[in-house]
């Protein structure tokens, strides 16, 4: 007989089932806490209803799973009784739980936890009477009755300028008692706050609040299973790529209490620091606090460890004598609890070679742990961190390189203020350096203002009171985020810090004024829609705009690079245009240009009048007349970039796009262009005429302009061999290489080739001197691929353009896709956007394919790929796979391509 499917599994001092290995069944939290109690950690004890239950709840539905779980529920809480000798509904003595959710993947503040379950009217009197503080007993039942009202009751704000309504009676009553903090409501006070919160969910439910110590269990769990699907969550999800399949373990747990009094606090810590990577124990703490008190940013939080707090302090111009006596830090305060987390926090981090992010409680002098995770951090403190554990002997290179995704080094690329300008700017306010970097941006209030105004092209810094979950999708549009309370650890700094976004939190001077959609600081107003500027790294606020300028690289970015160079087997090109362009991606790591598009350089100042005339020619006569103006300005560009690129592959594409896109197409600029160029305007709308094409995509563009006029390429190869010379005269190592587009048969590419390998004897013969040079072409046209054994026969290398192989095979053109692809993606039809990540199994069975038929004709053939899918990761990760030699992208994702295609290297 099969054994019945176990879905509970206990965790406690004298038993534990889980393990930290066990994160897909019993979600991260439960599985670190099972992990904890076998490192010896105090846990307060308790057991993990797994992920599988609540798959089946979202399958089966609650009846199913209700019989499903009963039995080893109540074996559980059973367990949790003896560990910690109190009953679970007994009214004199009860026991408390805690449900939280967690899920495989962290997902900070996502889901819905409950404390203080199991209280009711005559369990809170026993409460009192048993710890002898009526305060913390009233003030734990009002808290259970708001959260519960909340997760399970469903009593959220009713609109978005409206508050949280529970919120709103607490601060009622304290106007009423003329406090400031919730610390200062008295047991009688929290027992009218528990009153009229049950009167407000009897008005607004039609319920009352259940007194059932296991109708409240069981409420709470459901509401927990149920939560994995509410909006926030999917938001999150989303944003994050993890499927929606996992669902979320459920933790019930016995509680302890950070809100006993003077004696008792809670907070939050991490082993390193978040925003910097620096190796420095830091965090926040409440005193007589309880939950998540210490994020919400209800009262200001201390620090931990007395440097931490001597660097708030700084920070936030408390004097030291304020600080010592109103803020102390937790190593002034409770030394020995500071010395026992501290070795709790050394014990995880070395246990999981990891920078941990710890939440604990302090009930009466003992130390209780609650939860330990891996730390989200800023991309810099990834880098950091990465490379200091790598040098402190804890990690590998290979894991250094596997501790940094890709995609975050952005942040360490992208511009910091200008200083001049951050000089001369005026500083408005300070609050928390919460999330380093720069930030411009028009002010908005709220997360859906902050969306629609992003989407309308605006730059956006999100002021918030303080954000919640809700403000995700407005939080990761905005430029920037600025909150008037809550500390390092707040919501907005943890997920500020996740996504890489610059964040102010804390700045105690701003007053936000969410009605009238404004924030006061000192006396005067600013309203929505006034530019501020945010510095992430110092906490400051300015007036206004801020220049800003590039980062500089160098320190453990420049060292994880030099790693990821050893390991990884590609080389990583740009596409560059200009060498401006070329020189930022050298100093990025480009090993060469991948992609030059020649035509760019036509847009320029008084070139695209010499492209115009070229267009306007009649005949061949008149169109080299043309031409030959180009020809020298092309030679110079040519010059620059292989200056720039000197001893690195040069690729340059030959003129690719229709000839249309460099005529003016409305009728004011026509009658400029007639006037500027002395030709009639009825000339130049008859021409504009002639090139229209139905579908420009698929027409006269690519290789087909230059077989109709070879005249074009012939400049083209011309500027390339003549600056090729003309700089190896001046020492420079030129290495060239000319890419025809577009090209789906043999007969197509031998046709341009012939022309440029006429020109190159022509100008060799000139020039007594020859220079080498690659003759190669993109594979961007289904075609191509499918022929590339005959096409290798001449060509010497190949590039794929995926951004065209990626239209042409799926049939989607680039520029309408927009218009179904967000349907597309909702319903699965594709997994990720085939324009950003590469379609693997469909557009990468054709990279896959060429290449072997290329190389099964020129072995040595040199491949790479020059599409946008060049810096994205995961499409790198494939290019590995394939056996590309090279991929190319923009510049600033030149270190991110770098980093990738060692991680690809690494994993095989
Ligand atoms: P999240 O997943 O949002 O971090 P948690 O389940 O960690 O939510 O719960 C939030 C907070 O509630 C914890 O950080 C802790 O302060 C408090 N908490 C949870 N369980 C307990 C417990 N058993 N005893 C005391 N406090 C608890
Ligand atoms: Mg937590
Ligand atoms: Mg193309």
């Amino acid at each position: 007989m099969n054994a019945p499917q176990k879905y509970v599994y206990l965790f406690g001092s004298s038993r534990t089932e889980g393990s930290a290995d066990m994160k897909n069944l019993l979600g991260g939290k439960g599985a670190n806490l099972a992990e904890m109690c076998r490192l010896g950690i105090t846990v307060p004890s308790g057991f993990t209803i797994s992920t599988e239950a609540c798959t089946a709840f979202t399958e089966l539905g609650r009846e199913t799973v209700l019989g499903m779980i009963r039995d080893e529920v109540l074996q559980g809480v059973k367990f949790v009784e003896t560990e910690m000798g109190r009953r679970f509904g007994n009214a004199s003595d009860p026991l408390l739980l805690s449900v939280r959710s967690g899920a495989r993947a962290s997902m900070p503040g996502m889901m819905d936890t409950i404390l203080n379950l199991g209280l009711n009217d005559e369990a809170v009197l026993g409460l009192a009477a048993k710890s002898g503080n009526a305060r913390f007993a009233w003030d734990s039942y009002r808290r259970f009755i708001q959260m519960y009202g909340d997760v399970v009751m469903g009593l959220k704000p009713l609109s978005k300028e409206e508050h949280d309504p529970f919120e709103i009676i607490i601060d009622t009553l304290k106007e009423k008692r003329q406090v400031k903090l919730d610390t200062d409501l008295d047991a009688q006070d929290l027992k009218e706050l528990v009153q009229r919160f049950k009167a407000l969910i009897r008005a607004r439910t039609g319920h009352d609040f259940p007194t059932d110590p296991w109708e409240q269990l069981w409420g709470s769990i459901w509401a927990v299973f149920e939560s994995w699907n509410n909006d926030r969550a999917k938001v999150y999800r989303e944003l994050n790529d993890i499927p929606q399949s996992w669902g979320t373990a459920v933790n019930v747990q016995a509680m302890v209490f950070g809100n006993l009094g003077e004696h008792s606090a809670t907070g939050v810590a991490f082993s390193r620091d978040a925003g910097t990577g620096e190796d420095l124990f830091n965090g926040e703490f409440l005193v007589n606090a309880q939950g998540e008190d210490v994020v919400a940013g209800i009262r200001t939080p201390q620090q931990v460890s007395l440097i931490g707090s001597r660097r708030w302090a700084e920070l936030a111009l408390v004097s030291e004598a304020d600080r010592a006596s109103k803020y102390p830090s937790l190593e002034e305060l409770m030394p020995h609890i500071y010395a026992q987390l501290l070795h709790f926090e050394t014990t995880l981090e070395n246990h999981f070679k990891d920078m941990q992010d710890i939440e604990f409680t302090i009930q009466e002098g003992k130390l209780w742990m609650l939860q330990t995770r891996n730390g989200k951090r800023t991309g810099s403190a990834m880098v950091r961190i990465a490379m200091e554990m790598l040098q402190q002997g804890m990690i590998d290179e290979k894991t250094a390189i596997m501790r940094v995704a890709p995609d975050r080094l952005n942040e360490l690329l992208h511009p910091v203020f200008d200083h001049q300008a951050l000089a001369d700017a005026t500083p408005i306010a300070r609050g928390l350096p919460a999330s380093p970097g720069a930030a411009t941006g028009q002010i908005v209030f709220f997360a859906d203002d902050a969306e629609s105004w992003a989407k309308q092209g605006k730059a956006v810094i999100l002021v918030r009171q303080e954000t919640s979950p809700e403000d995700l999708r407005g939080m990761s549009v905005a430029k920037g985020i600025l909150t008037a309370r809550g500390g390092m650890t707040s919501h907005a700094a943890v997920v500020a810090r996740g996504m890489g976004k610059c964040c102010v939190s804390g700045a105690g001077a701003v007053h936000v004024d969410m009605k009238a959609r404004s924030m006061r600081i000192g006396d005067t107003d600013y309203f929505e829609g006034d530019w501020i500027s945010l510095n992430g790294t110092t906490g400051e606020v300015y007036l206004g705009k801020i220049a800003t300028r590039d980062a500089e690289l160098s320190g453990d970015f420049g060292k994880l690079m030099a790693l990821a160079d050893i390991h990884k087997h590609m080389e990583v090109r740009t596409n560059a245009d200009t060498p401006d362009e070329a020189r930022m991606a050298r100093s990025f790591g480009a090993t060469g240009i991948g992609l030059c598009r020649t035509e760019h350089m036509f847009f320029e100042g008084e070139r695209i009048t010499a492209v115009r005339e070229m267009i306007l020619a009649d005949n061949e006569a008149q169109r080299r007349k043309a031409l030959t103006k180009l020809l020298p300005i092309q030679r110079d560009d040519f010059e620059g970039l292989f200056a720039a690129m000197d001893g690195l592959p040069v690729t340059i594409r030959l003129l690719d796009p229709p000839l249309h896109e460099f005529l003016p197409h409305d009728d004011a600029n026509q009658r400029l262009m007639a006037a500027d160029m002395h030709v009639s305007l009825g000339k130049i709308k008859m021409r504009v005429e002639e090139l229209h094409e139905f579908n420009p995509m698929m027409g006269h563009r690519g290789c087909r302009l230059g077989i109709s006029y070879p005249e074009i390429t012939e400049m083209q190869a011309r500027a390339v061999f003549e600056a090729g010379l003309n700089m190896r005269a001046k020492g420079i190592d030129v290495k060239a290489e000319i890419m025809v587009p577009l090209v789906g048969t043999l007969r197509e590419f031998n046709l341009q080739a012939e022309v440029i390998r006429r020109t190159a004897a022509a100008v060799f013969a000139e020039r007594g001197e020859t220079l080498p040079y690659l003759l190669g072409t993109m594979i961007e046209t289904p075609r191509a691929s499918l022929v590339a054994d005959s096409i290798a026969t001449q060509a010497e290398f190949f590039s794929f353009g995926t951004n065209d192989l990626t239209q042409m095979t799926l049939g989607f053109s680039r520029d309408d896709a927009g218009k179904f692809l967000p349907d597309y993606l909702k319903q699965g039809v594709y997994e990720h956007d085939p324009f950003r990540s590469i379609d693997q199994i469909g557009v990468g069975a054709l990279v896959q394919m060429a290449v072997q038929k290329g190389r099964s004709v020129r072995p040595d053939i040199e491949v790479g790929v020059c599409g946008e899918h060049g810096g994205d990761p995961a499409s790198v990760a494939f290019f590995h796979r394939a056996g590309l030699n090279y991929v190319s992208c923009s510049p600033y994702r030149v270190p991110i391509a770098r980093l990738a295609a060692a991680q690809a290297a690494i994993s095989g």
